[in-house]
């Protein structure tokens, strides 16, 4: 499966903003971000291009990226969920973030059964984790108001599962979700809203830029 394989901090330094792609290190002094690169205003690379001003369409372009790259998805599937957001009723914008906060691997991580979208993605393709008590190993699949995820049972004796249950016993989640972590399990209660979204993020410069 085709995927981003550049260094998840290259990627934030490129958006010059932080991307949260490496779980908890993203929030400690540890990240490349705090430690080195916040005020350079070069790109990444030994011959990184000055950050100067940006035309519309290139602040259009950037945004569209660092969403595709905060959600892990690829242009041909971010394009797709452009085109289903676009069919629902309300802003398209706001209906794309909706549908990429949404996506199953996305869930696992809001719901601390993962400590980032990438390694979420990751635990979801190896089998670990239980839809509605089906085995699940895709993704991409959009979860609805009403689902329940768990981390199977023999996933649940490895320490990787061990020490996220340990280290996320206070983890606020969204509201849109309710987890027991003694159980290492959760439901979806709503449809998750632009609210519940809290990277700085302008759909509206994503919306423009694919309606040209
Ligand atoms: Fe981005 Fe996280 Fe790396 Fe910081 S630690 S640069 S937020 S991926």
């Amino acid at each position: 499966m085709a995927r981003y394989t550049d260094a998840s901090c290259k990627l934030c330094r490129r958006e010059q903003q932080k991307l949260f792609l490496k779980g908890d290190r993203c929030y400690s002094p540890k990240c490349a971000l705090t430690t080195t690169t916040f005020g350079r205003k070069n790109t990444p690379g030994q011959h990184g291009r000055t950050m100067g001003k940006q035309s519309e369409y290139g602040m259009q372009l950037r945004e569209k990226q660092k969403v595709k790259r905060i959600y892990g998805v690829l242009e041909k599937q971010f394009r797709s969920y452009f085109k289903m957001a676009e069919r629902k009723p309300g802003q398209a914008g706001e209906n794309l973030l909706i549908i990429l906060e949404s996506r199953l691997d996305n869930v696992v991580y809001r719901m601390g059964f993962a400590s980032s979208r990438k390694e979420a993605r990751q635990l979801v393709l190896h089998n670990h984790y239980t839809l509605n008590g089906k085995k699940v190993n895709i993704p991409s699949l959009l979860v609805k108001a009403g689902d329940k995820i768990e981390v199977t049972g023999k996933s649940m004796k490895s320490p990787k599962f061990k020490e996220l249950q340990e280290a996320n016993q206070d983890k606020v989640v969204p509201d849109f979700l309710s987890v027991d972590f003694n159980k290492m399990e959760g439901s979806v209660l709503t449809a998750p809203t632009r609210a519940n979204i809290d990277i700085p993020i302008e759909e509206r410069l994503i919306v423009e830029l694919y309606s040209k």
